[in-house]
Parts: structure tokens; C-alpha cells; sequence
């Protein structure tokens, strides 16, 4: 009985889990208040990319490319994003935050966006925009290395090291989400305001469920201002929950400015989040209160309810963001569950440094296979070839078509979630989330004993 951690060993990758590192910078671009981003590439880096965000959320969100063609290609575009910058600033009188985020051709035809940037900033920006307010942000991700979870972590370090500024020391937390959903800020603020914590919330994504209003359509945009981002440096303490997505951000502020940074773990599930609620605690000095222990008490009996009867052994394999994966098979675990195959779509070697994949590692009595590098062929060559037996797969939404081919019940989690209404506004994290993911999780599974005529009596009598 081993845990192993191996990576794939095809080379190419077919359907891939994950999208290119610009992707990730993209996402938290849309999270900062008065920011859109300028993609340096083809317009597909951008058009495909929104397309996943409005899929997933069913809102439409605002980015912009300098539209890289043959000559640009041949001859450099540095051109393109000069253009790109003045075209935006005149048409957006409110923006104050352009990131310009690198591609792929960009990158390996050598533009250099740092210098583009200075020279904008000591030109253009002072001839035509004396007196605004405007921060031009450098972003580097090449879609060559890493994957849209380190174009996130990369990101989201890059305005952090931009804005952080040494002030006052303020008493509040930062709380880095990583890659989250509407529902999971909504669920971490209400335990913030439980535990009477002030906290930048990074990034702060709620309105990405956004209202349909009388004047019109709302456009969604994240509200994460520059002034939040200037005091990170001044907080108590950072808390990154997820390792891959805010992690580099969070070392960066302690290593800086002094600011206690605390990584992880992702607060999955009930163990989980009790570790975060004491990293919260810890921080701060305040006490968890009893409302929490009520919550967690609600949370642990509804999970009680399912467990033993209906989740335990039951075979599930996990594919998506790394922090999430390890997060949702901890949990799975907790619920007497068996993770068999995880997933993780990039090659990132800090894997085998995870003492979470570490600690599956000690710890699982049976077979477990955890694949880097992985794509969906990955899995879908276990089930298919190596006969590989599940009972439930946790995943985002392109891995459906294996779910449906293979008769699997299946829970959508993760991004992009587009075939499953409004799966953004329910959290994984926290006791609710908790909640909302074994509720579904049982769900599927009842209605999978319903469809193939197995032991359905038994809901009968539940
Ligand atoms: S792989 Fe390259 S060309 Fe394709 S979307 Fe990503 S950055 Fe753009």
C-alpha cells in the first residue's frame, strides 16, 4: 500500500486541467478596484480567458490586449502596448491600475514591458495625463513555465511588492483567499466578523455575483483598492490560505516588512478550519467565540449524519488547483472516504515539499496515486486502461465528459464551473463550506444510487 507522488509520464498533455500563467494574472487583475489589465499577446490570451470567466460566473469582466500580429511578432510590439495604455487611459477616465501582462510570444520574441513601462511613465503619462493617477504594473508569465496558478501567485506578489508601503501600524490582518469564488470571501468574512477581525481581504471578489440593476447592466470588477494594497505592508499578520495562489505575496511581506505571514492550510473542511481560526486567534489576540463553536457543531452533525452510512471507502478521485485538490482529499479523508487519484496539472517541484502531500503520504493505508503534470487524459487512461474503480470524481467542469462517458457521479468544484448553476456562490471553505461540499457530495450520490437501481431503498429508510 503506497502513497505515490510521480509525475506523468507522456510527454504533451491531452485536455489539459489548467490554463497558461496569463490567465492567472488576469483573475487577479479583475479583483482590483479601477484596474484592467493589458495582455501582451494575441487576442486570444485575452478573449478565451474572459470567455472562462464569464462561463463561470455568468458576468462579463473587462480586459484589454495590445493585440500582438505577424509584424509584432517578427519585429517587436513594444509599439502595441504604447498604443494599448493611451487608447485605454482615454477611455477609461477612472482606471488607475494597468498591469501589462506577458505572454507567451511576447516573451520569447524578448519585448521588454519593463522598459515600455518607464518610458511611458516618463512620457506619455506625464505629456498627456499630467496630475492622474496612474500605476503601470510590469507582469511577467510566459505560458511556457508554470500555469495559471503560478501566473496567479506571481500576480498577486507583483502588485503586493508594487503598492506595499512602511506606514502606521495598523490592526488589521491581510487574508489572502488565493484562487477563490464570491461565496468562499463571503463565508471568510462572516468568520472574520465572527472573531471581530478587521482584515484586507486579498482579493476582495464578492461583487463578482453581481446584481442586474434599474440603470443598466453592472459590470463586475473586484473591490480591492490601491489604498488596501499600500497597507499590507502595516498589518498584524498575513494569512495566505492557499500555499501555490498568495503564498510568494505573503513571504514577500513578512521578508519586507516584518509582517507575520502564516501559509496555509487551506481551511477545507472541519480540521481545516479550526487550524485557521487559531492562525486567526493567534494573530490577533481575540478569542474564538461560541457562535463559531455553534456553527462548528451544526457543521459536525451534518456531516455525522452522512458519513459512515454513505461515505465511507467510497473511491474519489480529485483534479484542479493544487491547494484545492490537497484541501478536498484531507477532507474526503476526514469523511472515511478514500481519495485514490489526485491530480495536479502543472509540474510545479515544491509537490514533494508540501508537508500536506507529505503527511498523505505517512499516513494513507492504501493505494493512493498522486499525478503531477497531469491533464484529464491522465484520468480518464486510469479509468479506461488500468481499471480504476470511483464512485465520485471532484473537478471543474471540463472533466464532465469523462463523468458522463464512464457513468461517475461527479461534483463540480474548482474553475471553471460553467455546466452546474451558481456554483460560485457556495463556499468550500470554512464550516459551511464543509457543509455545502458533503451535502453535494452525498447528493450525487444518492441520485447515482437512484439512477443505477443500487440499494436506493436505503433513502427509503434514511
Ligand atoms: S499559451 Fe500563449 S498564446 Fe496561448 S493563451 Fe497562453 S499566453 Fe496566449
Amino acid at each position: 500500500m503506497v502513497c505515490e507522488l510521480k509525475a506523468k509520464e507522456r510527454a504533451g498533455t491531452i485536455n489539459p486541467i489548467f490554463t497558461c500563467q496569463p490567465a492567472g494574472a488576469q483573475y487577479v487583475s479583475i479583483g482590483i478596484k479601477d484596474c484592467i489589465g493589458i495582455v501582451h499577446g494575441g487576442q486570444g490570451c485575452v478573449m478565451f480567458v474572459r470567455l472562462l470567466f464569464s462561463q463561470h460566473f455568468k458576468e462579463s469582466f473587462e480586459l484589454a490586449s495590445s493585440s500582438v500580429h505577424e509584424d509584432g511578432a517578427v519585429f517587436g510590439a513594444l509599439n502595441r502596448v504604447e498604443e494599448a495604455v493611451d487608447v485605454l487611459l482615454m477611455r477609461y477616465p477612472h482606471v488607475k491600475v494597468v498591469p501589462i501582462i506577458s505572454t507567451c510570444s511576447t516573451e520569447v520574441i524578448g519585448d521588454d514591458i519593463d522598459g515600455v513601462v518607464r518610458k511611458l511613465n516618463e512620457g506619455l503619462l506625464q505629456e498627456k495625463y499630467p496630475g492622474r493617477e496612474v500605476h503601470l504594473i510590469p507582469i511577467h508569465t510566459p505560458s511556457f513555465v508554470g500555469s495559471m496558478i503560478t501566473g496567479y501567485d506571481v500576480a498577486l506578489k507583483d502588485f503586493v511588492s508594487y503598492f506595499a508601503e512602511k506606514g502606521e501600524p495598523s490592526e488589521k490582518i491581510n487574508l489572502i483567499t488565493g484562487w477563490a469564488n464570491p461565496g468562499d470571501v463571503t463565508a471568510l468574512k462572516h468568520l472574520l466578523e465572527q472573531m471581530k477581525v478587521e482584515a484586507t481581504v486579498l482579493f476582495e471578489i464578492e461583487n463578482f455575483d453581481s446584481p442586474l440593476m434599474p440603470a443598466g447592466n453592472v459590470v463586475s470588477h473586484g473591490d480591492t483598492t490601491v489604498e488596501d494594497l499600500r497597507g499590507t505592508a502595516n498589518a498584524k499578520g498575513t494569512i495566505a490560505l492557499n500555499r501555490y495562489e498568495g503564498g510568494k505575496a505573503a513571504q514577500y511581506l513578512e521578508k519586507e516588512f516584518g509582517v507575520p505571514a502564516v501559509i496555509g492550510p487551506t481551511p477545507i473542511g472541519i480540521r481545516n478550519t479550526d487550524t485557521f481560526l487559531k492562525n486567526l486567534s493567534r494573530l490577533t489576540g481575540k478569542p474564538i467565540p461560541e457562535s463559531l463553536a455553534w456553527e462548528r457543531g451544526i457543521a459536525l452533525d451534518a456531516l455525522t449524519d452522512l458519513t459512515h452510512m454513505f461515505f465511507a471507502e467510497k473511491r474519489v478521485a480529485i483534479y484542479g488547483n493544487p491547494d484545492l485538490v490537497v484541501g478536498l482529499a484531507e477532507f474526503c479523508l476526514d469523511l472515511e472516504m478514500k481519495p485514490v487519484l489526485l491530480l495536479l496539472g502543472d509540474d510545479n517541484s515544491n509537490y514533494k515539499h508540501d508537508p500536506r502531500i507529505q503527511a498523505l503520504q505517512k499516513n494513507v493505508y492504501y493505494d493512493l496515486e498522486i499525478v503531477t503534470n497531469a491533464d484529464l487524459w491522465t484520468l480518464e487512461d486510469r479509468i479506461k486502461n488500468q481499471g480504476l474503480e470511483l464512485d465520485l470524481i471532484l473537478g471543474h467542469s471540463k472533466g464532465r465528459f469523462i463523468a458522463i462517458d464512464y457513468d461517475i457521479p461527479m461534483v463540480r468544484v474548482g474553475f471553471p464551473v460553467y455546466d452546474r448553476a451558481g456554483m460560485y456562490r457556495h463556499p468550500v471553505v470554512g464550516y459551511a463550506g464543509a457543509i455545502h461540499l458533503a451535502e453535494s457530495m452525498a447528493n450525487a450520490l444518492f441520485a447515482d444510487m437512484e439512477h443505477k437501481k443500487n440499494k436506493e431503498w436505503i433513502l427509503n429508510v434514511w
